[in-house]
């Protein structure tokens, strides 16, 4: 009977388990299949000097060239793929692509460029991952000092002190780290107490309002007077609006980084924006 099975409602949520457990190993074999096929690739997006406008770094974002269904972005496969164990074979064809497509770019237009990219969780766990890290990049033609790895607060939540240890293994090679999403999570003061990071990046949700909410805005000045005191650079994320961009300048942050100035391109895009922006 339904009492015995627990009732409609257990019936109900247990189907909705089951259902999304089959999408999850779905989602999965596809995911692998789509590392194995190289669909997987950078796309590019420029962060600016706040002051002068120029080009100083690209944030490397992850996306599915999907056979079937367009370009996916990362809200489609990043929590599968850290879920599944996937992430680490998928993180490493992008940083190669990455660094590839970069340092063949440099080589066009001379100059010294750099790019920021995302690690995950469970990569920060992982034993040999700064030298790992290094050996990608330094394979794939770029040089320590033109990456900076992104970790957001819920990276370093599960394990300070191992974090903490790889954090400044990844320094040592000459990487440098950025704490992205910055002010979203519970103790964002206290991980830049103890953490080894060179820079921020401050949450497009403090963004947002910055020019019309008096509260974000007293936020967002409270996080660039800590910053300058502790000597690290911030970058603000999200800037859509000019007005957004000039608070940020007027307030004194360092970089800024939005739909505003560019999204995120595919590499064959950058030599072309590179030179449209210089003529600007
Ligand atoms: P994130 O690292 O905070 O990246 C910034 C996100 O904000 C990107 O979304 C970017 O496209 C978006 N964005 C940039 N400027 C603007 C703007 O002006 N307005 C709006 N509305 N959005 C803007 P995306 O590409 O969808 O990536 C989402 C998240 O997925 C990233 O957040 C990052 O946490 C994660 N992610 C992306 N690529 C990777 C990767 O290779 N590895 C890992 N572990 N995570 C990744
Ligand atoms: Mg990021
Ligand atoms: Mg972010
Ligand atoms: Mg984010």
């Amino acid at each position: 009977s339904a009492k015995a099975d627990g009732g409609d409602d257990f019936r109900y949520y247990r189907e909705g388990a089951e259902e999304r457990a089959r999408e999850f190993v779905s989602k999965t074999s596809e995911i692998r299949a789509g590392i194995r096929r190289r669909e997987f690739a950078p796309y590019f997006q420029p962060i600016v000097d706040a002051v002068t406008g120029s080009v100083e770094k690209f944030e490397v974002l992850a996306r599915w060239k999907h056979p079937t269904r367009g370009v996916l972005g990362p809200a489609e496969f990043i929590g599968v793929a850290e879920r599944s164990g996937l992430i680490g074979d998928l993180s490493h064809i992008l940083l190669e692509e990455a660094a590839r497509e970069m340092s063949g770019l440099c080589d066009r237009v001379q100059r010294r460029l750099v790019i920021t990219f995302n690690l995950s969780a469970r990569q920060l766990r992982q034993e040999m991952i700064a030298n790992h890290l290094l050996q990608v990049v330094i394979d794939n033609g770029l040089a320590a000092n033109q990456v900076v790895f992104e970790i957001t607060e819920s990276t370093i939540m599960d394990d300070p002190p191992t974090t903490r240890r790889i954090l400044e293994e990844l320094r040592g090679y000459g990487f440098r780290i950025l704490l992205d999403d910055f002010g979203t999570g519970y103790s964002s003061l206290n991980y830049l107490r103890r953490l080894p990071v060179d820079g921020l990046k401050i949450d497009r949700s403090f963004v947002a309002r910055v020019a019309d909410d008096v509260t974000d805005a007293a936020i967002v000045k409270a996080i660039l007077a800590v910053a300058r005191e502790l000597r690290l650079r911030v970058v603000a994320e999200g800037i859509e609006e000019e007005q957004q961009a000039e608070c940020l300048r007027r307030y004194g942050c360092d970089q800024l980084q939005g739909f505003l100035f560019a999204k995120p391109m595919p590499g064959e895009e950058l030599e072309h924006y590179l030179t449209e922006t210089a003529e600007r």
